[in-house]
């Protein structure tokens, strides 16, 4: 018996709990009794249901950082629970999450059990499948969201092929339904969005605070070396593993997040740097999306301290954008396409990525019609593009980086060079700490990629050189010129960025957002076009010659 076993076992219930208390089963990522059902009734009359699915685990080669979070915060999430006197049925399974409750309200029995309805559509099938051979769940709404699926369709109408869908929009719709950050109807400052005063470059201008370090305590010291030992083909390393793993840890985290790191949020938002993983982003997409931290509760703590003078206003409307606007958009967005399963009529597909067979595959869209393997160098394998080599360490490292680098570096370069979307996603999925479908999938097939055709983005994030080199330090520690697009020795993104132009003439030539740079490809020479498309090969054969692991 391990530890976390043995320091559970009193939590079990007795025949009279299985009959009297209200059991519930908790997602593996909605660890919170601060909102939804765990709230309605006293801890005494409370019984909880967790599973710890290995199937779960094992469906992708999940990062073993996210596996070491994920499964310490649920145990420690059933310690606290029995600590205030719930009953704990603790369960591991080697089945799916559902079919592992069906049989548990068989065998103990247990029939009546509420849940909140899950976040990841693939909870949901996995719930409807069960329910189907007779699983008895009664489900009710997930109170962690700040909007109704009614908040999305009344401004943008039922789903639509070929609409495309504009955040802005939802977020000034939820500034004013909630009143956050809002003088009676005007929004405070004047302005909904302070996003244009967000672009600085950061050359150490304000020191950056060390964030607070959690060393494992001796259930999560279990887990990591369960991890190891049963996750070892994993990507990603799991030494130096200091995450949050209980309700205190995440609360702390918030606190040193809000205090130190938020005052600079706004002005450094999209600065990348190859000695600081973090700048003054404030790290904690993990916890939220594991439903430690609420984020009602997180934008209650930025209003109160823009208003007491503590945060600036452009980097507290620049944050409260990021959980009021960009997440609760992307899971609407997620919802109203089925996991952008409905664009397959009308948006070109990756076609051998969806195996019908297979519930969990995910929707291939690929509206520019890329679809080469990711090379390599997502695995670590060095590529000599600094900026790229450094993030994707990173990643392997901590299993996150901030959000820039995710989109102009890691998406970019993928989207510039025509890897497929789908194999991207799938990498963000298992390689990020804070991936779940619903959010991995819209930011990957919408926002970064433009897979989608436009339904998320206006116009492709893309750049050459020149964006990566003005908001970042990687370029003066690169083999590669920014500064020249051909030739030995030049940077790849520049050729890479024309070519991609070139190449997806027919489907963006006419987007008015990009007419600028069209333009200049216009009046670009025969002979630089020549050599331009000759570095772009180069580059992309170079990144396609190294074999990547398998799992
Ligand atoms: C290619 C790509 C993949 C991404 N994959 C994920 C993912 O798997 N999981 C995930 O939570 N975010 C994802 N994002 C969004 C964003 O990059 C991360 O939420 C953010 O970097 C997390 O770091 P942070 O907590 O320091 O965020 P901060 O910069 O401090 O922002 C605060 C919070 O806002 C929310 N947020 C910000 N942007 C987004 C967004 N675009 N979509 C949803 N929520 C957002 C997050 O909860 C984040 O914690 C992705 C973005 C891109 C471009
Ligand atoms: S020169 Fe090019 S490859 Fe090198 S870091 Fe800069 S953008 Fe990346």
């Amino acid at each position: 018996m391990t530890l976390f076993e043995r320091r559970i076992a009193p939590a079990h219930p007795t025949p009279q709990d299985l009959k009297d208390r209200r059991w519930i089963f908790i997602p593996y990522d909605r660890f919170t009794d601060r909102t939804g059902p765990l709230t309605e009734q006293a801890a005494e009359k409370t019984g909880i249901i967790l599973v710890e699915s290995t199937a779960k685990a094992h469906r992708r080669p999940y990062h073993k950082k996210k596996l070491v979070l994920l499964i310490s915060n649920m145990r420690h999430f059933a310690l606290e629970q029995a600590a205030h006197g719930c009953s704990v049925v603790y369960h591991f399974s080697p089945h799916s999450h559902a079919t592992a409750l069906l049989q548990l309200q068989r065998g103990l029995p247990l029939l009546n059990i509420t849940t909140t309805r899950p976040a990841e559509r693939e909870l949901r099938i996995d719930i409807a499948a069960a329910t189907k051979l007779g699983l008895q769940l009664k489900i009710v709404p997930d109170t962690t969201w700040l909007s109704t699926t009614e908040d999305f369709t009344t401004v943008f109408g039922p789903y639509k092929p070929g609409r495309s869908y504009v955040m802005d929009r939802f977020y000034r719709a939820q500034r004013q339904k909630s009143g956050i950050l809002m003088d009676g109807q005007k929004p405070r400052g004047g302005q909904f969005s302070f996003d244009a005063e967000n672009r600085r470059p950061y050359k150490v201008q304000v020191p950056i605070p060390a964030p607070p370090s959690f060393p494992p305590d001796a259930i999560t010291q279990e887990v990591i070396e369960y991890v190891a030992r049963e996750y070892d083909h994993h990507f990603g390393e799991i030494e130096g593993f200091d995450g949050p793993c209980t309700q205190s840890d995440a609360d702390a985290a918030w606190s040193f997040a809000l205090n130190n790191l938020l005052p600079h949020f706004g002005p450094y938002e999209d600065a990348m740097r190859d000695d600081e993983l973090q700048l003054f982003h404030s790290r904690m997409s993990g916890l939220i999306n594991l439903g430690r931290l609420l984020p009602a509760r997180m934008i209650a703590d930025v209003e109160r301290a823009c208003t007491d003078g503590l945060i600036p206003l452009a980097s507290a409307e620049g944050f409260i954008r990021q959980l009021l606007g960009w997440r609760e958009f992307m899971r609407h967005l997620h919802e109203q396409t089925d996991g952008y399963r409905l664009l397959a009529n009308h948006v070109p597909q990756e076609k051998t990525k969806l195996p019908e067979s297979d519930p969990y595959a995910g929707a291939a869209p690929s509206a520019l019609n890329a679809s080469l393997p990711l090379p390599a160098a997502y695995w670590g394998v060095t590529s000599g593009l600094h900026c790229l080599d450094t993030v994707v360490a990173q990643v392997i490292r901590e299993g996150w980086s901030h959000h820039i680098t995710r989109l102009m570096v890691l998406s970019n370069l993928a989207t510039l060079c025509g890897f497929s979307p789908r194999e991207l996603t799938d990498w963000f999925w298992f390689a990020y700490v804070d991936a779940y479908d619903w959010v991995v999938e819209t930011n990957v097939l919408g926002m970064a990629t433009y897979a989608d055709g436009g339904l998320t983005a206006t116009k492709p994030y893309v750049s050459g050189a020149a964006y990566i080199n003005k908001m970042s330090n990687y370029c003066g520690h690169c083999q590669y010129d920014p500064k020249r697009s051909t030739g030995e020795g030049s940077c790849p993104f520049t050729a890479l960025y024309w070519t991609f132009l070139e190449r997806n003439e027919p489907v963006l030539g006419s987007n008015f957002r990009l007419q600028m740079p069209y333009t200049t490809l216009r009046k670009k020479s025969a002979t630089e076009l020549v050599q331009l498309r000759a570095r772009a090969e180069e580059a992309i054969a170079h990144l396609q010659s190294f074999k990547r692991p398998e799992y």
